[in-house]
């Protein structure tokens, strides 16, 4: 635990499943994290695969103000990907859930398991609409120029 709460940001995709509920029930399970309190969740966007095939997926982005570390909330995170890689509502149900921390207050790290700001972010129209939309200040015009033209939609709800 740090001693002062740091203001995170998550970035959530999936796209196999019934993503929309994926992301809903991952915003509520980011909601009951120990030493977290969720601050604000985007909308859902919808966006075509970036380095990937298969079916669109759809993203999210929560910001959170937490006392865990970076590393405890990165390794919850993944344990809420396995669980939910686990969930099997019905047999054979596809269902991913994709994770990533994108911002853990102004730190800079960079390690083998975890580096924030997260090195692809930036790059991505699904991670920077959404942030903007809850958090303009963390995104520039400049980078939202940038990713002008990549697919993503925003969904109802
Ligand atoms: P992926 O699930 O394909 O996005 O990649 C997960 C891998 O990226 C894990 O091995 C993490 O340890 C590593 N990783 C490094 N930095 C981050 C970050 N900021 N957020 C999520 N995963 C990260």
């Amino acid at each position: 635990m740090v001693r002062e709460p740091v203001e995170a940001f998550i970035g959530l995709g999936a796209n196999l499943g019934e993503p929309m509920a994926a992301l809903r029930q991952a915003l509520a399970r980011l909601a009951e994290l120990p030493y977290t309190e969720l601050l604000a969740a985007s909308g859902l966007y919808g966006s075509t695969p970036v380095d990937s095939s298969g079916p669109d997926y759809v993203n999210a982005v929560a910001w959170v103000r937490t006392r865990l570390t970076a590393p405890a909330l990165l390794e919850a995170l993944q344990h809420q990907e396995a669980s939910a890689g686990r969930e099997r509502p019905y047999r054979n149900a596809p269902r991913t859930l994709d994770l990533d921390l994108l911002l853990y207050g102004s730190a800079r790290m960079e390690g083998p398991t975890l580096t924030v700001p997260h090195p692809r972010m930036t790059e991505r129209a699904f991670v920077l609409l959404p942030l903007a939309e809850i958090a303009p200040h963390r995104v520039s015009d400049a980078e939202l120029a940038s990713v002008q033209g990549q697919g993503i939609w925003r969904l109802a709800g």
